[in-house]
């Protein structure tokens, strides 16, 4: 089964509102084995609309459409399906009494604009909407099913999932459609694919490269009708994938690195602290979004002063003089401060120009040091991020967390 998503509304096309509703869609329809092929947008206009439902009704099997269902005069929709399909407008007696309990209920008084709504094409079938007053549509024309519902994104999943996903999981017989994910770190997406030209050629299933910042996840998607054996395929090639690329895989599926970090720390039962300057907390913020996180983590310090990493984290004045805030020495001993202050096993340390300003020839915007220190030693390491300052602290945050999975995994000697 095929799908096209078609989205209406002025308000996404000049970005004002961020198109939600295909992503959404999409993902539940995938999970229910249909294949999405196109997602389009429409301006509000009738004619727009028309090219829009006639090239959709041409290449696929259902058609979801969802915005411009509204009692104003800028939501055309529903005018123009009863033209697309060459229908009138009835008055729906169960419509009506949705809408009366809609208003009676919040002690509004239903007005002739708000009854229009209860108007609906004479050859659909009416999807009544719980949580709002425009009611969705469901029509049928030879092989291709349209549904039509509200743009207001909970009214669109409340139909979704209470009327629209039943049907279709009821009526058809569709295939599974399955998915594993490896999450690789380290290496450019090039490197990966020159690494995996052999894989590839074997490969039994479809092979997605998502490239991020400095990570590539890999997407291997199966489809068809036996579920466990789609499965068994899937892990087999990730068995594969796992000897292939050991060095830079570090989770699979929707497993984050700091979740990756919250697993290594609690099987060790160790904790870990950290002292942050151009990241202002946000390796503690990510570590503590994950519940539970109090078991490993005890604090950071936010050292973003220098007086701040001398006086609490007790670097020494000399080597903030000498080397300068951004330094080796001076994230070495931001991290063994920052672990004896607060009696942890393992604590991370990071000191980066972040930019717009402040970079220097020796030193430019995007020059990051960054410190883990272990049970025993301290590892460092310099990073040359880009010129964007969000984009430097999410980096820097990213490569700090990475450097003490590897050290929680090393194996030991
Ligand atoms: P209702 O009749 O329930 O008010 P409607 O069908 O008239 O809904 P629209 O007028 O198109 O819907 O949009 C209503 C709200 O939903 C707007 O605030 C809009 O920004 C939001 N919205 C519409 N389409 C989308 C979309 N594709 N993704 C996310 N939000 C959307
Ligand atoms: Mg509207």
């Amino acid at each position: 089964m095929n799908a096209i998503i078609l989205t209406i509304g002025d308000e996404i096309l000049i970005g004002h509102t961020l198109d939600t509703n295909s992503g959404w869609m999409a993902r539940e329809l995938v999970k229910l084995g249909v294949t999405v092929q196109k997602m389009i947008t429409l301006a509000d206009r009738k004619e727009d609309i028309m090219e829009g439902l006639k090239e959709a009704e041409a290449l696929a099997d259902l058609v979801l459409i969802t915005g411009g269902l509204g009692p104003t005069n800028d939501d055309l929709t529903r005018d123009t399906l009863c033209e697309y399909f060459n229908t009138g407008l009835v008055m729906s007696a169960e419509v009506l009494a949705d809408l009366e309990a809609f208003f009676g209920k919040r002690g509004r008084k239903l007005t002739d604009r708000n009854k229009e709504q209860a108007m609906v094409p004479e050859s659909c079938t009416v999807l009544r909407n719980p949580v709002g007053t425009a009611p969705g549509m469901w029509f049928e024309r030879q092989q291709t099913i349209f549904v039509s519902m509200p743009g207001v994104p909970f009214e669109m999943m409340e139909m979704m999932e209470n009327l629209v996903i039943p049907n279709i999981r009821n009526g058809f017989e569709l295939p599974h459609i399955i998915y594993r994910h490896v999450n690789t770190i380290g290496i450019g997406e090039s490197y990966l694919a020159d690494l995996l030209s052999e894989f590839e050629k074997q490969l039994p299933v479809k092979l997605a490269y998502l490239p991020g910042l400095y990570t590539v996840r890999l997407r291997l998607t199966a489809c068809g009708t036996d579920k466990e054996r789609l499965e068994a395929i899937l892990e087999e090639q990730v068995s594969q994938l796992k000897v292939l690329l050991a060095d830079y895989i570090y989770s699979f599926d929707d497993e984050t690195m700091e979740g990756m970090i919250a697993s290594l720390l609690l099987e060790q039962t160790a904790t870990l602290s950290t002292a942050e300057s151009c990241t202002g907390g946000y390796i503690a913020h990510k570590i503590t979004s994950l519940p539970g996180s109090s078991e490993y983590f005890k604090g950071t310090v936010v050292s973003y002063a220098n007086e701040i990493k001398a006086e609490v984290l007790g670097v020494q004045q000399s080597a903030l003089e000498a080397s300068g805030a951004v330094s080796e020495p001076v994230v070495r001993e931001m991290a063994a401060g920052v672990k004896h202050l607060m009696k942890t096993d393992y604590a991370i340390a990071v000191s980066g120009i972040a930019g717009p300003g402040g970079g220097s020839p020796d030193k430019p915007v995007g020059t990051v040091w960054i410190a883990v220190a272990g049970l025993d030693e301290v590892i460092t390491r310099k990073y040359n991020f880009g010129k964007k300052r969000l984009q430097n602290i999410e980096s820097t945050a990213l490569m700090a967390l990475n450097m003490l999975r590897k050290l929680l995994t090393r194996p030991l000697d």
